[in-house]
């Protein structure tokens, strides 16, 4: 069946890494043997070209951190795989989060130099939760890193999760000779190449065999026999079903930049990697090879195109088969929609499609009806569970600097808060405008974005505040009384719900106690 057959075909997964490990190196490497794209260099030279296209990209380029989070599809073999890139910049790590309820297994870059690193172990927090399967790459073996043992003890360690190399490193650094693959059980030479792309491995069978004397010399050949039969005593075979639930992390050990160990990589992970997964909603679990239709909205993106003024909603196929002009359940708003303009994301472009399968992710142009973790349905009630929503920890006021562009800044913060970078609090009192982030970096972006994308000028004053608490009661006259008490601190989130701004942990503490029929949630989803 066509269903069937297209999901086994794909493998839709997230690279996430500590910033600076290398993810998009890597990125760019894999592309290339997709044959995505024709030369190295291109991922980066895009990202150039796309600033130029749009403003915002600037910040990326000038602090050198991705911001967003990009889909690029490519074939390789007889499957199709969807790469998720996500932001290693922890200030931006919402994306990240909710772009890993979209994926099916991550690959996880680690830097040999700097080990695991404090943003991978927060990533990897959510991947445990999800029971999401990871390959870890060890990157830049052609520099002096730490000893691979210790790296992989430091990996159980910090991530909780088991390791099993899948090839050794023979050297390090200046002396580094290549790998020897345990689980083809083939010797990979090393030769710095950024360009070369067929890579070939030396069958060994047979470890003794004096092969291994002839091409990584005696006393390397020595070194790597002791590994292997330390490697192959310590861990446990290698069972691809301790990978697929999560328990178990394959590691491979290569340098991304000159394009080493990226192949075999690639290779084990079509293998190994598991096409897509089922999907839980509130009702019940939604299997990929459903003929209906499914799928959810994990990120929006305003205008990434700034001369065509739009919003793109992306959307992970779950289950049955997308098929572009047809009628589709919306169920928050229990409407029925018609997409005609869905994409799917290349390497380097989008290009409109007319139908997509389980796993794939697709970008659906918008004018406002879309947001974070709604469902698309043929007509069934589902809601996905997971899309996880955050607490604000800094809290800044948007005090507007050009009163002609009012119309402008409202607009503008409106769209952005749509797409999840922050959240609004508007004050009933004084029409003050208070925006909540996670991250400090996230108010540069506003700002930027707000300047070149809406003409508006606006500045951000910090404020004290502690949390912001979503309110709600059974009792509606107590939630009146409570209103009318605090007053001063009731504000309204973007979509009118009502939260209660606390400025210190005592004083929330102290009116939780003197109100106790009102909830408090720190969370606009409860
Ligand atoms: P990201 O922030 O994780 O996306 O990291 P990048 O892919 O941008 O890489 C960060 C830096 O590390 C860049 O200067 C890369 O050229 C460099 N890099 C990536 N892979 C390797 C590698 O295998 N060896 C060495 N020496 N440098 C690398």
């Amino acid at each position: 069946m066509e269903l069937t057959k297209q999901i086994e075909k794909r493998r839709t997964f997230g690279i996430i890494s500590h910033p600076d490990a290398g993810k998009t190196t890597l990125t760019e490497k894999l592309l290339l043997f997709g044959g995505a794209i024709q030369s190295a260099g291109a991922v980066k030279s895009n990202k150039i070209k796309d600033h130029a296209r749009s403003d915002w990209m600037e910040i990326e380029k000038q602090r050198g951190i991705s911001v967003a989070t990009s889909v690029m599809g490519f074939n390789y073999k007889d499957k199709k795989i969807n790469i998720l890139d996500t932001p290693g910049h922890q200030d931006f790590a919402e994306d990240t989060y909710r772009t890993l309820t979209a994926v099916d297994s991550v690959i996880m870059v680690i830097d040999c130099v700097k080990g695991v690193e404090k943003q991978t172990e927060k990533l990897m927090e959510v991947c445990r939760m999800r029971n999401t399967p990871v390959i870890c790459f060890i990157n830049k073996l052609d520099r002096e890193g730490r000893d691979p043992y210790e790296l992989l003890d430091e990996i159980e360690e910090k991530l909780s999760i088991k390791v099993r190399p899948l090839s050794w490193p023979i050297g390090m650094g200046k002396s580094f000779k290549g790998v020897y693959n345990l689980f083809d059980k083939s010797l990979y030479l090393f030769e710095p190449s950024k360009k070369k792309l067929e890579e070939t491995g030396i069958a060994i069978e047979n470890i003794h065999d004096s092969i291994l004397e002839e091409k990584i010399g005696d006393l390397d050949a020595a070194g790597l026999r002791e590994d292997i039969e330390l490697v192959e005593g310590v861990y446990p075979e290698f069972a691809v079903d301790d990978y697929l639930s999560g328990n178990v992390a394959p590691v491979f050990f290569g340098s991304a930049v000159n394009n080493f160990g990226v192949k075999e990589l690639l290779d084990t992970f079509i293998n190994i990697a598991p096409p897509p997964k089922s999907r839980e909603t509130e009702q019940r679990i939604v299997q990929p090879d459903e003929n209906k239709f499914s799928g959810f909205v994990f990120k929006i993106h305003a205008n990434m195109d700034p001369r065509h003024r739009n919003r793109i909603a992306f959307i992970r196929v779950c289950s049955g088969k997308f098929e572009r002009g047809k009628n589709y359940h919306h169920v928050r708003l229990e409407k029925n929609f018609r997409f005609s303009n869905a994409t799917a994301f290349l390497a380097q472009d989008r290009e409109t499609i007319d139908e997509a399968w389980p796993g794939d992710i697709i970008g659906i142009y918008d004018t406002g009806n879309l947001k974070i973790g709604d469902a698309l349905t043929e007509g069934e009630k589902a809601n996905y569970k997971g899309i996880p929503s955050f607490s604000p920890e800094i809290f800044k006021e948007v005090i507007n600097q050009d009163a002609m562009k009012s119309k402008q800044l409202s607009k503008g913060l409106d769209q952005l808060m749509e797409e999840g970078v922050a959240q609004i609090f508007n004050y009933e009192m004084g029409n003050r405008k208070v925006v909540g982030t996670v991250g400090a970096l996230q108010f540069e972006v506003i700002q930027h974005r707000l300047k070149n994308e809406y003409g508006a000028t606006c500045r951000f004053v910090p404020i004290n505040l502690f949390k912001a608490c979503w309110v709600s009661s059974n009792d509606k006259k107590k939630l009146d009384e409570f209103i009318k008490s605090k007053y001063r601190h009731i504000a309204h989130d973007k979509d009118g719900k009502l939260v209660f701004m606390a400025e210190t942990k005592a004083w929330l503490q102290m009116v939780q106690d003197n109100f106790p029929e009102i909830n408090f949630h720190f969370t606009s989803e409860y």
